[in-house]
């Protein structure tokens, strides 16, 4: 639904704010290494967001099922009650 490139573009603004704020701050190499400090900080938890769901529903969360035969909710792929593939999505 969110166009890509509109978050490149907020995206590469962000950067820009930060390392400019930082070096202004600390100086250019203390704000430089901070910058890249940040930068490795921020994408690991973009992959971690991206592992668990795929963006989709609260972050860390995961998707959750209800097992459509006994109403268990569970993760994963069958419900660990009945055995049943048969599920929905839970948000
Ligand atoms: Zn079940």
């Amino acid at each position: 639904m969110r166009n890509p490139y509109i978050n490149m573009i907020i995206w590469m603004g962000i950067s820009a704010a930060i390392s400019f704020l930082l070096t202004k701050i600390f100086g250019l190499w203390i704000g430089l290494a901070l910058t890249f400090g940040v930068f490795v900080l921020i994408n690991i938890i973009m992959r971690r967001r991206m592992l668990s769901g795929g963006g989709l529903g609260p972050i860390g969360g995961g998707v959750k099922y209800r097992c459509i035969v006994c109403g268990h909710v569970f993760k994963g792929g069958e419900c660990p009650r009945c055995g049943s593939k048969m599920r929905s999505a839970e948000f």
